[in-house]
């Protein structure tokens, strides 16, 4: 099927952006290539066709590549790794944080925090009927280290450890930090995304601030079609917002009768709408993230269930 947007974007010499299906939007992701010395692909959740598609108008295949860079362990990031090492004989690179989760299909459950969830057995039959392919196994062959850069050749690439999406999250710079892969610090207009048990809204919050203080001037994200150069800064800064937000509409919530972790969720509170309970899940999870922080700051208390404002 023809794709309505390009498949891939030239950056900049040797750095291609691999664009999704879907407009990149989850369970799809962008990917990069740099075709340099050193093939390299930075994640491998874009559509595999429009890897090959890729790879093909560069005259390159599948079996070339060599080295893959994973990002995190989610499954729009991992994406179709594993098909790729049946045909190339290659490294595959990601933050030891993640290495259980990104090897095994049960290490990535107990990072998502579904290995003994009730809807456990729903999520997986999503996976089967969305990404079959993320359900294998493989083996790491190298970490990233924050500070190690990656040689392609005449690109280099450098890990910046961005903690708090989930704990193996990384972002890389394209020769230096003036161009940084975003990944899912992904300025959608959704926001950040802590969804996981082993998310850490404080931890992301930092790594935002991180990434802002390198004052990059093109942040590629996962989930746009496009690399943002305009204001920058001013997107990378209502990023951060959000988390504020959606504190104050939680405690808005609870004070409108929402008071249980449960009713918060379903209303929804933090997702537009739960198309499908796969979302409820994640908004769950995120919801009481912020209830345990709204609590340990002794701004709300919870009697059994039952969450309350702290009046002082
Ligand atoms: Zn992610």
């Amino acid at each position: 099927m023809m794709s309505e947007y390009p498949v891939f974007k030239k950056i900049s010499p040797h750095v291609y952006l691999i664009r999704g299906e879907n407009k990149s939007r989850f369970p799809e992701a962008n990917s990069v290539l740099i075709d340099d010395e050193i093939l390299t692909l930075v994640d491998a959740g874009s559509n595999l066709s429009h890897i090959e598609q890729t790879l093909r108008s560069l005259q390159h295949q599948i079996e070339d590549i060599e080295q893959i860079v994973l990002t995190h362990f989610h499954i729009d990031h991992k994406g179709y790794a594993q098909q790729i090492l049946e045909r190339a004989d290659c490294e595959v690179m990601c933050h030891p944080a993640g290495k259980e989760a990104v090897e095994t299909f049960e290490g990535m459950m107990r990072y998502y925090g579904v290995e003994n969830h009730q809807y456990r057995s729903y999520w997986e039959n999503i996976l089967e009927e969305w990404l079959p392919h993320v359900k294998s196994s493989y083996k790491i062959t190298d970490y990233l280290k924050e500070g190690r850069e990656i040689d392609c050749g005449e690109t280099s690439l450098v890990p910046i450890h961005t903690p708090g999406h989930t704990p193996d999250h990384t972002c890389i710079g394209i020769n230096g930090t003036e161009t940084i892969l975003l990944v899912d610090i992904d300025l959608t207009r959704f926001g950040p995304w802590y969804g996981n048990k082993v998310s850490v809204i404080d931890e992301f919050k930092e790594s935002v601030r991180k990434v802002i203080n390198l004052q990059p001037k093109i942040g590629i994200s996962s989930h746009l079609l496009n690399p943002v150069e305009d204001a920058l800064q001013e997107r990378l800064e209502e990023f951060y917002t959000v988390f504020n937000q959606r504190e104050k509409r939680i405690i808005e919530n609870i004070k409108n009768g929402l008071d249980t972790v449960g009713k918060l969720s379903k209303a929804p509170t933090i997702y537009p709408r739960i198309p499908l309970d796969l979302f409820l899940i994640f908004e769950e999870f995120m919801v009481r993230k912020h209830v345990d922080q709204l609590k340990s700051k002794g701004i709300i208390r919870q009697e059994e269930e039952k969450l309350m404002i702290e009046r002082k």
